[in-house]
């Protein structure tokens, strides 16, 4: 069992007006170019999850990133994750560095399962930029299983990223996407395309986006990990050790 919190490892910080850091203060708040959204189980965070951010940012140049973990993940069930405070800690030590990232703790401070679907409608209400929704193509091949795809779709942008082993091309055998000309994400898998965006509803559109792979991943971290130390950033493997966390 993992150690409890400290104090001092609080996630969250909060402006002196009382709003969470990663909504704008209120005189910078104009619509920008976009805002990405990366959710995740962040169990742990790690290099993969940076890099996908990164790369994403800089492509579509994105104000910002946000990074939401899931306090109860719909597809992650019975998977021993340790207290979403513990993983929301890890996203922030991660991100500190880097302004253009932030810790957006919508999904802990919300009870219940973590639906995507709520999270984004709940973002619309306080952020007019373009929304785009970071995802991998592991993740984004089972939309179809995630509550309310359909509305999903029709509230922000998403970017489908490359990982290893999951074809873009899977998504033709995914009945939502019927219409989709299936044909660019062939060209993708077989390196002759980098990009492909449709539209799926009015003013949204699907980004496919081929990345260099980074072959890492959170479970491979946790089944591994004295070996997997060069996967982390070095904050959060030490807080992983701190905290007993995978041991
Ligand atoms: P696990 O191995 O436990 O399933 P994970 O490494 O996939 O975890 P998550 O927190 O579930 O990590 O992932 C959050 C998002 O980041 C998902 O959309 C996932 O596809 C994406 N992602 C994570 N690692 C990578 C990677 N190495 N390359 C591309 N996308 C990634």
């Amino acid at each position: 069992m993992a150690a409890d919190l400290q104090n001092n490892d609080s996630p969250f910080r909060r402006h002196s007006q009382g709003d969470p850091e990663w909504i704008p203060q209120k005189d910078l708040r104009s619509p920008s170019r976009g805002i990405g959204l990366l959710g995740g189980t962040f169990n742990p965070i790690h290099n993969g999850h940076l890099y996908i951010a990164k790369a994403v940012q800089r492509h579509f140049d994105l104000d910002r990133v946000l990074f939401i973990p899931s306090a109860d993940p719909p597809h992650k069930q019975g998977s021993n994750l340790p207290d979403a405070r513990h993983r929301a800690t890890m996203v922030r030590l991660a991100i500190a560095d880097d302004p253009e990232f932030a810790l957006c703790d919508i999904e802990l401070a919300r009870p219940g399962r973590s639906y995507s679907v709520e999270t984004v409608e709940a973002l619309r209400q306080t952020f007019s930029d373009p929304l785009f929704f970071i995802i991998g193509m592991d993740a984004f091949r089972e939309i179809a299983t995630w509550r309310d795809p359909e509305r999903l779709l029709t509230l922000c942008h998403f970017v489908v990223v490359s990982r290893a082993g999951f074809p873009f091309n899977e998504v033709a055998s995914i009945p939502l996407f019927a219409d989709l000309d299936h044909a660019p994400l062939k060209e993708m898998d077989a390196g002759t395309r980098v990009s492909y965006s449709a539209a799926v509803a009015p003013g949204m559109a699907i980004h496919f986006l081929s990345l260099p792979p980074m072959p890492v991943s959170a479970s491979n971290i946790r089944d591994n990990l004295s070996t997997s130390r060069a996967c982390l950033p070095a904050a959060v493997a030490s807080y992983i050790l701190r905290h007993g966390l995978y041991a």
